[in-house]
C-alpha cells in the first residue's frame, strides 16, 4: 500500500490479485485507536430486531445506548410503529451502584401497560454487563404476569464485534419461533430472513413472491409482526438476503424444524432475478417456474433500456463501496459492473475470512479489499484509487463530500427502495445523478485536474 496503515491493520487490508487469495485477519475486535466506522454488539442486535413494528424496544442502559440506535433503520411499517419509539430504562448512578433490576421492572410493567405490544424485547447494554442485572430473570417474571414473550437480548457492547449482536439477535427470534400455530400455511411458502423494509424494500420483494404463487409466512424483520414470526417454522423454504446477520438463523432452523435455506441478494437485476428463480425451483412446481419466468422477463424489459441509458453516462467511472456486509459487497460489485463502473475500494464492517475469498474472486485485480476500516483509511483509499462514487452509510457520507467525490447511500437510512427491478433502476439513477454531477469539477482536488487537463 501507498500509504500508512496501523501496524495491528496491515492484515485486514489487503490488494487484490488474480495470482493469489489472501486470507484477511477478520471477525475480530477493532484495533484500539483505530476509530472503527463499525457499530457497536449492542448495535448489531438493535439493528436486526428494530423492524418488529409491533413488539415493544426496551434499552437497558443509560439513556446514551437507546438515543444511539433510535430510529436506527428506515424500516417502514404498514401498521404500528411501536419499533420507533426509543425506550431506555436511562440508568443513572443510582443503578449503577444498587443494581438496575427494580427501575428495569418497573419500566418493563409500565410500557407494556401503556403500549399493549404483542412481545416485548430487553436489550442489555454495557453497564449492565458490567454491574451484572439479572435481565433473564426479571425479563421471565414479567411474561409470567403479563402474558406476552419478553425476551432478553444479551449483546453488551464490548461482548464482541457487531456480528455477536446480529447472533444475540437471532437468538431471540429463535425464542418466538415455534410458538405459533401454522395452520393454513400453503406448501408453496418461504420466510424472507435479512430484509428490513428500509424504503419499503420488503414490499417489492413481497409482491414478486405473491405474483409467483409463493406464500411469505414471514419477513425477518422488515415490516415485522411478532404473530407470524411465531408461526415462521410453518415455511418450506427461508430465503437469507443479508446472509451476515441471519445465516446462524437460518442454520438453527434448519437443525431445529428441517428448513432448508437459500442466500440470494435483490440487489442488481442478475440477483435478483437469480433469486426468484432459485426460489422458484425450490417450490418443486412447473406452475410456480412459469410465473418466475414471466415476471422476470416482464421486469427486465421494463427497467433494461434506462440502465443501458445510464451506462453511456457511467461507462469508465469508478466506484468505491464500505457496507455492513459481504453479501451486499457481491451484489454492488455485480450491478456497477453491469453498469460500466469499476469496483477500486471495496469493504465490509462485519465480513468473515470464507466472505473476503469470495469478494476477492469478484473483484477486479488490483482493488484495495478492507475489513473493518476507520475514516482516514477510508479518505486515503478513495484518493490513491480516483473514486468517483462511494457506495456506504451515514458514518461514510461525510469522507466522500469532504473530498469531494460523489455519493450513494445503501445503507439502512436511504429513503429510496434500491432492491428488486425497480430498485436496481432507481440505484443506477442515483449513481449517474452523483457520479456525473457538475459540481464535483470544483473541488480543489479535481480543479486541478481539470485545470491542468486544459492547460492551465
Ligand atoms: S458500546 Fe456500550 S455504552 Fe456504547 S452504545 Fe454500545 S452498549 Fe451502549
Amino acid at each position: 500500500m501507498s500509504f500508512d496503515l496501523l501496524k495491528e491493520r496491515r492484515a485486514q487490508v489487503v490488494r487484490n490479485s488474480r495470482d493469489a487469495v489472501v486470507a484477511l485477519d477478520c471477525n475480530k475486535a477493532s484495533a484500539a485507536g483505530s476509530v472503527s466506522q463499525r457499530a457497536c454488539t449492542f448495535c448489531g442486535s438493535r439493528v436486526v430486531l428494530y423492524p418488529i413494528a409491533d413488539a415493544l424496544h426496551l434499552v437497558h442502559g443509560p439513556v446514551g445506548c437507546a438515543a444511539y440506535t433510535w430510529d436506527i433503520r428506515g424500516a417502514l411499517s404498514s401498521g404500528p410503529e411501536l419499533h420507533r419509539i426509543s425506550c431506555s430504562t436511562d440508568m443513572r448512578e443510582r443503578e449503577v451502584v444498587f443494581g438496575g433490576e427494580q427501575r428495569l421492572e418497573a419500566s418493563l410493567r409500565r410500557l407494556i401497560a401503556q403500549h399493549v405490544p404483542r412481545a416485548a424485547f430487553v436489550y442489555g447494554t454495557c453497564i449492565v454487563g458490567v454491574i451484572g442485572d439479572d435481565v433473564p430473570a426479571v425479563c421471565k417474571r414479567v411474561e409470567v404476569d403479563v402474558g406476552i414473550p419478553v425476551i432478553p437480548v444479551l449483546a453488551e457492547g464490548f461482548r464482541g464485534t457487531k456480528r455477536d449482536g446480529y447472533n444475540a439477535a437471532c437468538g431471540a427470534l429463535l425464542a418466538l419461533i415455534g410458538t405459533g400455530d401454522t395452520a393454513g400455511v400453503t406448501p408453496h411458502s418461504i420466510n424472507l430472513l435479512g430484509d428490513f423494509n428500509v424504503a419499503g424494500e420488503s414490499w417489492i420483494i413481497r409482491k414478486y413472491f405473491e405474483e409467483m404463487g409463493i406464500e411469505v409466512v414471514s419477513v425477518l424483520t422488515g415490516d415485522g409482526r411478532v404473530d407470524e414470526i411465531r408461526r415462521a417454522h410453518g415455511a418450506r423454504l427461508n430465503v437469507v438476503q443479508c446472509a451476515g446477520s441471519m445465516t446462524p438463523l437460518a442454520k438453527a432452523m434448519q437443525e431445529r424444524y428441517g428448513i432448508p435455506f437459500i442466500r440470494v441478494s435483490f440487489f442488481g437485476i442478475e440477483d435478483t432475478a437469480d433469486a426468484l428463480y432459485r426460489t422458484a425451483e425450490r417450490m418443486d412446481s412447473p406452475e410456480v417456474m412459469g410465473r418466475a419466468r414471466a415476471l422476470v422477463s416482464r421486469e427486465i424489459s421494463r427497467v433494461l433500456p434506462d440502465l443501458r441509458a445510464c451506462k453511456q453516462h457511467l461507462a469508465g467511472k469508478r466506484a468505491g463501496l464500505y457496507v455492513g456486509g459481504a453479501f451486499k459487497a457481491f451484489s454492488l460489485v455485480r450491478a456497477l459492473r453491469q453498469l460500466g463502473v469499476s469496483v477500486v475500494l471495496a469493504g465490509t464492517q462485519t465480513g468473515s475470512r470464507e466472505e473476503y475469498e469470495e469478494l476477492q474472486a469478484v473483484c477486479d485485480e488490483n482493488t484495495v479489499i478492507v475489513d473493518d476500516t476507520n475514516p482516514l483509511e477510508l479518505a486515503s483509499f478513495l484518493v490513491e484509487q480516483d473514486v468517483d462514487v462511494f457506495i456506504g452509510g451515514v458514518k461514510e457520507r461525510p469522507i466522500a463530500y469532504k473530498l469531494g467525490i460523489g455519493f450513494c447511500d445503501h445503507n439502512h437510512e436511504r429513503k429510496i427502495a434500491l432492491a428488486g427491478f425497480e430498485g436496481a433502476l432507481a440505484f443506477a439513477r442515483e449513481v449517474r445523478a452523483t457520479a456525473t454531477s457538475p459540481i464535483w469539477n470544483l473541488m480543489p482536488r479535481r480543479r486541478r485536474t481539470v485545470t491542468t487537463a486544459m492547460g492551465d
